[in-house]
């Protein structure tokens, strides 16, 4: 398969890498200490076009597809994770409007989530539903005096949530059916009975917020349901499909920048009288992340092209997430093992890189679940 890019590709893999240079490495590590959502470099996103990837002009996008998606992903996740990850997660709400929405909906969301510089969510958990999308509670239930949904309930682990413009939800319009009763919605910031909650204290993925979302009563158009009634669990996993390839580039990013990291610390760190670099040892780590990070690379590029080309990609967005998410987890770890105490210390930024990349095995579906899905699709065929 021809990996190569296009030369608009290249021309964003660099607007994209200098963006995470000037913009993003500066504060990477102040927004992780102060556990603060950075409100200045997402408007900078917006204004240079990333927040509207994947999405027509004529919506106000800057078009491309999953592959201009990864570029961009990958090269934030270098150097802060946590922005990569509100990339990669708002873009989860324009994408699912685009792909399932009314011509009303597109023209009138789209351009508030791409160049309007409003935060989109995708709000799908609940406190008893987490893998199990089937638990999920909140109700959403017609009022045909007016021509609305009337919704109940609480999610959880709302990334973006509580800054959110613009959220795609997913509520119960048939509770007895289960999954085949989750219907989704567009909600508003500001809409009445909705509110935020809890915000969370996480172990890593500072700069991101993630909230609790509390909805009591709150009345929401007919008009804001987003595609057919009770066909809502299709479009959560479809989205998901397309969030998994966002959260393998986050993790192919950080594992990318570790590798450099370590790599230079090598040859530098003089242990028994010579560079660590010349250790036998280390030189088999660097092996090993490198050999599975230009897998997980491979597995990456090879899905994006898939989706691009509208395959289906449903076992290789499981792959891709799964196989990305553990190698950064594992080169994150070696990295910070190849330096030592010093990797330990905060004056380095591969202790944040690895609290960071531990997310990308739990978040958009675990590393089990993966598995799960993974096995489905070759065994079930
Ligand atoms: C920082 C953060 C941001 C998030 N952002 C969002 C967001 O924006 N929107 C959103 O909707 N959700 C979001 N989530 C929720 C996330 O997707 C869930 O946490 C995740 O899907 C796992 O659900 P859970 O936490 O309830 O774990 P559980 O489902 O309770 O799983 C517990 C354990 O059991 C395992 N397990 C469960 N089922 C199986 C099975 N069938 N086979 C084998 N093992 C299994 C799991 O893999 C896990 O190890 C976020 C979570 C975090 C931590």
């Amino acid at each position: 398969m021809d990996f190569s890019l296009t030369k608009e590709q290249e021309m964003l893999r660099k607007l994209s890498a200098q963006f995470a240079l000037e913009e993003l490495e500066p504060i990477a590590a102040q927004i992780d200490e102060e556990h603060r959502f950075p409100v200045e470099s997402f408007e900078k996103m917006a204004k240079l076009g990333f927040t509207g990837i994947g999405v027509p002009e004529q919506y106000g996008g800057t078009g491309g597809g999953m592959l201009e998606k990864v570029i961009a992903v990958e090269e934030f996740a270098k150097k802060c994770m946590a922005s990569a990850a509100t990339l990669s997660i708002h873009l989860i709400a324009p994408h699912a409007i685009l792909a399932f929405g009314t011509e009303e909906q597109k023209q009138k969301y789209l351009p508030r989530l791409t160049k309007g510089g409003e935060l989109g969510a995708f709000a799908l958990t609940e406190p008893n539903a987490g893998s199990d999308a089937a638990g999920v509670k909140t109700t959403a239930v017609y009022d045909e005096k007016t021509d609305e949904y009337i919704l109940n309930g609480t999610k959880c682990f709302i990334t973006g949530g509580a800054r959110a413009g613009v959220l795609v939800v997913f509520a119960l319009t048939d509770p007895k059916a289960k999954t085949k009763g989750i219907s989704a919605f567009i909600i508003e910031k500001g809409m009445p009975g909705f509110s935020s909650g809890k915000i969370e204290s996480k172990m890593g993925l500072a700069g991101s917020e993630t909230a609790e979302l509390v909805f009591e009563d709150c009345r929401v158009p007919a008009a804001n349901m987003l595609g057919k009634i009770n066909k809502g669990f299709k479009i959560a996993m479809q989205s998901l499909d397309a969030a998994r390839v966002g959260v393998g580039a986050q993790g192919l990013g950080v594992a990318e920048e570790a590798i450099e990291m370590a790599v230079k610390y090598t040859h530098e760190r003089v242990q028994f009288g010579k560079p660590i670099a010349a250790l036998q040892g280390i030189q088999w780590y660097i092996a090993d992340m490198a050999m599975k990070t230009e897998a997980a690379k491979a597995l990456l590029y090879m899905t994006a092209s898939l989706a691009d080309s509208g395959k289906p990609f449903t076992k290789e967005a499981a792959m891709c997430k799964l196989f990305a998410a553990e190698n950064a987890r594992f080169v994150t770890n070696l990295a910070l093992q190849i330096h030592g105490g010093y990797g330990y210390m905060k004056d380095y930024p591969l202790e944040r890189m690895y609290r960071d990349a531990k997310i990308t095995e739990i978040y958009e579906g675990t590393s089990e679940i993966h598995k799960v899905v993974i096995a489905r699709a070759v065994m079930n065929k």
